[in-house]
């Protein structure tokens, strides 16, 4: 299946203040370097800080709005563009990640 311009942003969403779903998953994979890693693996969030601000890292904050605003850094690679399984994505599908 050839994905649209739509369904690859829409793709790429997931890796944005994703963290109620990397929580519910049971695999991730990073979008930038293709590694697969457990959510357990995740040590640093992007935005943590809940103001959405990319670039700023750290651990998970303490407020709960905070905790939703928070994105998943790659901790293979560094890169804040990692999915869960739990988006419902297939990952481990090659075509389809080739297109993303
Ligand atoms: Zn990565």
């Amino acid at each position: 299946m050839k994905l649209t311009l739509e369904q690859t942003l829409e793709v790429r969403s997931h890796a944005r203040q994703n963290h109620a779903e990397i929580f519910r998953s049971n695999a991730c994979r990073c979008i930038n370097c293709s590694g697969r890693f457990a959510p357990e693996d995740i040590v640093d969030w992007v935005g943590s800080a809940g103001d959405g601000i990319p670039g700023r890292r750290g651990a998970l904050p303490k407020k709960r709005a905070d905790i939703a605003a928070a994105s998943a850094v790659c901790p293979l690679c560094g890169s804040w563009e990692v999915i869960g399984d739990a988006s419902g994505l297939p990952l481990n599908d090659a075509e389809f990640w080739k297109q993303i």
